[in-house]
């Protein structure tokens, strides 16, 4: 049995306001109120955890801590079979600084060179803490190939370049609401709101 949400409010454990909206979209229908940990001006913790459950739950729980409120956070990335999962949880730091996605896409393909093993995996890891120390993780994937060169200017990081299993177009070449309709991180929200919520 998974922990319910039983409040009227709830931390987004992020800093970055694009997964803040992101979240506020999802959970509109739940008549919850969002505040974000940076608006509480939580510290970030370092991400030092070996897997997306890992870094999801301990940002979470310092927010859920440091707020005395339930907190919701996410961790998400890439995982190339052929690399051992790599880039993984370090997905955004293969972008380097200046977040440059071409650079770390190219990265992906210049350490794959000729590997005939083209498969890849989205993984997003939700995880909803509770002051108490209580925690609900739940870990969404998609399954897909990853095609060179990389294909389409839509979504962000790693989509164009990542064709999911059954379709004819890449993440970067779908529309965006198809995207989000099979996506690992729908799958991972899907999970969490049949857990832990109800409809209001
Ligand atoms: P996080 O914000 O630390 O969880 O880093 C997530 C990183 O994984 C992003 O910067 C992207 O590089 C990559 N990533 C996660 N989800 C997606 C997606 O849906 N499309 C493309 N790249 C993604």
């Amino acid at each position: 049995m998974t922990r319910h949400f039983d409040g009227d409010r709830l931390v987004i454990a992020s800093h970055n306001r694009g997964k803040v909206r992101e979240f506020g979209d999802l959970l509109r229908p739940f008549g919850i109120k969002l505040v974000s940990a940076g608006e509480l001006g939580l510290p970030e913790p370092v991400e030092d955890g070996a897997t997306f459950r890992e870094n999801a739950a301990l940002k979470a729980h310092a927010a859920a801590s440091g707020a005395q409120l339930p907190a919701l956070s996410d961790d998400s990335g890439l995982a190339v079979s052929a690399l051992d999962g790599q880039p993984g949880i370090y997905s955004a730091r293969w972008a380097g600084p200046e977040k440059d996605f071409a650079r770390a896409m190219q990265r992906v393909e210049e350490k794959l060179g000729d590997t005939a093993d083209r498969s890849a995996r989205f993984v997003c890891a939700l995880a909803l803490a509770w002051p108490d120390g209580d925690i609900e993780i739940f870990e969404g994937t998609v399954a897909g190939d990853l095609v060179c060169p990389p294909r389409g200017g839509r979504g962000f990081g790693y989509d164009p370049m990542f064709l999911p299993h059954g379709h004819t177009e890449t993440f970067g070449e779908m529309d965006p609401a198809q995207k989000h309709e099979i996506s690992h991180r729908a799958d991972a929200f899907n999970q969490l709101v049949a857990g832990c919520f109800r409809k209001s």
